[in-house]
């Protein structure tokens, strides 16, 4: 049994590297992606009902998602790598830490050449799951993009998922306000119990970094 996992491993390391051989010599060049694990620190972001913060699925789709770009060539970035949000130290209350973190968050953004943010959704009514992915409309690339890994999604992760791209409203600061190319990804609802039981379990986590990570190796492909 370990003797047949280790060979599916090995085989998934060869696809991988194989085909990271094939995209690093048609891949266009695309300068930085910066990854963007929603919340941070102070802010844990939604809240499942065990007690799970979206802040940690995030920072640990984004860990893998970073790790397997760098493997592919990509030059790669992530606004944080640990349990730390970016406000500024001087920040007192809780809403001026929230302001000067997406205020250094899109600082980031505006030094990259494209943006994945990565997030959890959250809604009231516990029967709603799925992937949805949001798009600024201050660049033509985003939708672009967008489009690429909703694709992946349906393909490789969740076939049956109808969700629509969605463009990101004032209500998504950071995408409201970038102007570089930049797609945010809910990449499932904590308020579903079997999608949360997912969404916690590593090899799922996985997937999802790589669904994410074909659908922009598709984007970069079209352009
Ligand atoms: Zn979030």
């Amino acid at each position: 049994m370990v003797r047949a996992f280790c060979c599916v491993l090995c085989v998934a390391f060869l696809l991988l590297f194989s085909g990271c051989a094939a995209y690093t010599a048609t891949q266009p060049h695309t300068g930085v992606v910066l990854i963007d694990p929603g919340h941070g620190g102070f802010d844990g972001g939604t809240v499942a009902i065990d007690g799970t913060n979206e802040k940690h699925i995030n920072l640990s789709i984004s860990l893998m998602l970073r790790d397997m770009l760098a493997v592919c060539g990509v030059a790669v970035d992530l606004t944080r790598d640990t349990d730390a949000a970016l406000e500024d130290a001087s920040a007192v209350s809780i809403r001026e830490k929230k302001v000067s973190d997406m205020r250094n968050r899109l600082t980031m953004y505006a030094s990259a050449d494209l943006v994945i943010s990565i997030h959890q959704n959250h809604f009231s009514v516990p029967k709603y799951l799925g992937t949805q992915v949001f798009y600024s409309d201050n660049h033509p690339d985003s939708r672009l993009l967008a489009t690429s890994i909703r694709a992946s999604v349906i393909r490789r992760l969740q076939p049956e998922n109808t969700r629509e791209l969605k463009k990101a409203s004032d209500g998504i600061y950071l995408l409201h306000h970038t102007t570089v190319p930049a797609v945010l990804v809910e990449c499932g609802f904590l308020s579903n119990p079997d999608e949360l039981e997912r969404l916690k379990d590593v090899a799922y986590q996985q997937k999802t970094a790589w669904t994410i990570l074909l659908g922009y190796w598709d984007y970069t492909i079209q352009k």
